[in-house]
């Protein structure tokens, strides 16, 4: 797997926290590439950032990189089998982490 070759903290603000993070993107059939990209953002109230400790890989992920599933184009952020904490909802968001 690539390293990054610069650190989060080098777009940090020292106010708000970091306004980037690495993603690893679609580049299209057999191609990947990390790229900084934007920190997720609240945008609609049933929206949850989760910060992913743990990941794997997932049979569909195989497809995606083949160029079998049309849907995810070029520079689509990859990765949908994770587990992590949530550090921040929407205000629509009801349940255990919600209210
Ligand atoms: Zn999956």
């Amino acid at each position: 797997m690539p390293t990054p070759t610069t650190t989060l903290e080098n777009s940090s603000t020292a106010t708000s926290g970091p306004t980037t993070m690495w993603a690893l993107q679609y580049g299209g059939p057999h191609i990947t590439k990390w790229a900084e990209v934007p920190t997720p953002q609240i945008h609609d109230t049933t929206d949850t950032i989760v910060r992913v400790d743990m990941t794997t890989i997932c049979g569909s992920d195989v497809h995606i990189l083949k160029g079998d599933v049309p849907e995810v184009t070029v520079g689509r952020i990859l990765g949908h089998e994770a587990v992590g904490t949530v550090e921040e909802i929407g205000t629509g968001v009801r349940g255990p982490q919600g209210r």
